[in-house]
């Protein structure tokens, strides 16, 4: 999929693509009144008192994450299996390939995971001839269309059916074509993920959360595909970002509730497999050698910043859902791995803000992102912070634009000077104005003047008529 580097072209592109701005209406519509209609039976108090013990436990993990690091490998290791310890996408990624080198790993299953999307690892396992097969049924459908997630747990969010029907009749080749009925493309795609299940060389999972005084993996889906590659594959890899730790089981009740409530409005999510290193004598599933990837890639540089709640995400998409910026453009006009305002902190974060920098503006600061987020991330305060560190970056604002706020600043300081400048404006604006509007005008703001309009000034401003309406009113 080729991924154009200016975000004004990317978000150009999202805005012409009808289909994809309905069906990402349409699908972040549905989960957020799921979401509305969970809370509403939690009760909103109970539902703030749930989100703070989230936060404090998000807080204290990122905040010990050293600590917590260490127990999870001790007790992973305990249990059996093998630590990678990857400081960079680079170094996971050529772990996973050695270790498929060593297994003569041709037939490799997934199910959904975003790190190891973020790591790009598919096309460099399929580099080295490898098949790669993406369990979950919208990372599937999105694999077929050689394309990446437009959403964190609804990764096909755009497509609607037709197109889904279309990519799996190419699959079908010369069999009859299946209708675009959901009960008969997800029989489809049923069937033929069954088959891969059979046949695993290599597993590869994600992970939502590592309890650190066990060891144990945990891992949420509700088509039970992860459950099944954690279960078949011999040799089992789980890679996960450094920071989705939770100390015990007690916190991870809290995560999975609010995890499940937050991203589909479920009151639990269909399948919560926890699993702890390699199968034990007596067990009849799981895999005989388990390899857990841990990936930095640029997360333990934002401990002790500014950014550091930004790791206490726990991916569960309320925020796309939320933000009137990304249910218009969609996922793929953010250009990394993760879209939406939590991609829109992360991008720049990980990997560098004079590439993703721009994404800051993706974003009207109405703060919907951090009343939606159930750690209580202030996202809507990063993204200003950063578009503050983007002009630091380049040392460089807009002259125009800085002569134009000046100038503002130094009218609307004294009520002479504002009045007098209003009155300035408002006897020059008629060259911009047309049908009560002002649609045009010199830089710098003819940018901004490009996508909306702006009220023309009045004939009378309301300083001007108060003193005759409020000796009517007197009167009356
Ligand atoms: S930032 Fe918050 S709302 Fe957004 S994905 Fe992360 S946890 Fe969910």
């Amino acid at each position: 999929m080729h991924i154009e580097p200016s975000f004004t072209k990317r978000y150009h592109k999202a805005l012409s693509d009808k289909v994809m701005i309905k069906a990402v209406k349409l699908g972040t519509g549905r989960l957020r009144g799921k979401r509305a209609d969970a809370i509403q039976a939690v009760g909103e108090k109970r539902w703030q008192e749930f989100r703070n013990r989230a936060e404090a436990i998000r807080l204290h993990v990122v905040q010990h994450l050293d600590q917590y690091l260490e127990q999870l490998v001790d007790n992973v290791l305990k249990k059996g299996g093998h630590v990678c310890l990857a400081r960079t996408g680079d170094e996971a990624v050529e772990y996973i390939k050695n270790l498929a080198q060593k297994k003569n790993a041709k037939n490799i299953v997934k199910s959904k995971s975003m790190v190891t999307e973020e790591i790009h690892l598919n096309p460099a396992l399929e580099k080295m001839g490898c098949k790669v097969i993406e369990s979950d049924l919208g990372e599937w459908i999105i694999q077929l269309a050689n394309e990446t997630p437009s959403h964190i747990i609804v990764p096909a969010m755009h497509k609607n059916r037709f197109q889904v029907a279309d990519l799996f009749n190419e699959v079908r080749g010369d069999e009859p074509k299946i209708p675009a009925e959901t009960a008969e493309l997800c029989a489809f795609a049923r069937k033929y993920l069954r088959k891969t299940f059979m046949n695993i060389d290599l597993g590869i999972t994600g992970c939502n959360f590592a309890v650190a005084d066990s060891g144990a993996i945990t891992i949420c889906t509700n088509e039970g595909n992860a459950r099944i590659v954690s279960a078949l594959s011999s040799t089992l890899v789980t890679v996960m970002g450094m920071e989705r730790i939770l100390p015990s089981v007690e916190e991870l009740a809290v995560m999975l509730s609010l995890l499940a409530r937050s991203a589909t409005g479920q009151k639990i999510t269909v399948y919560n497999t926890l699993s702890a290193g390699i199968r034990a004598e007596m067990e009849l599933d799981g895999p005989q050698e388990f390899h857990l990837v841990i990936v930095d890639n640029g997360r333990s540089k934002l401990l002790g910043s500014k950014y550091e709640k930004v790791l206490n995400c726990i991916r569960c998409g309320s925020c796309l859902n939320a933000c009137p910026v990304y249910r218009n453009i969609g996922g793929h006009a953010y250009g990394w791995v993760y879209p939406g305002p939590i991609g829109a902190v992360l991008s720049p974060l990980l990997q560098g803000l004079d590439k993703y920098g721009e994404l800051a503006y993706a974003t009207t600061l109405c703060g919907a992102c951090h009343t939606a987020c159930p750690v209580k991330i202030p996202l809507h305060d990063m993204l200003y912070a950063l578009r503050n560190d983007k002009v630091e970056l380049e040392k460089k604002g807009e002259l125009m634009e800085d002569l134009t706020y000046k100038g503002w600043s130094a009218a609307f300081a004294s009520m002479s000077r504002y009045r007098f400048s209003i009155r300035m404006a408002r006897r020059f604006q008629f060259p911009l104005v047309k049908a009560g509007k002002i649609a045009f005008g010199p830089p710098p703001i003819s940018d901004w003047l490009k996508y909306r309009d702006m009220p023309a000034l009045a004939d009378e401003f309301f300083h001007e008529i108060w003193p005759e309406l409020s000796k009517e009113g007197k009167e009356k």
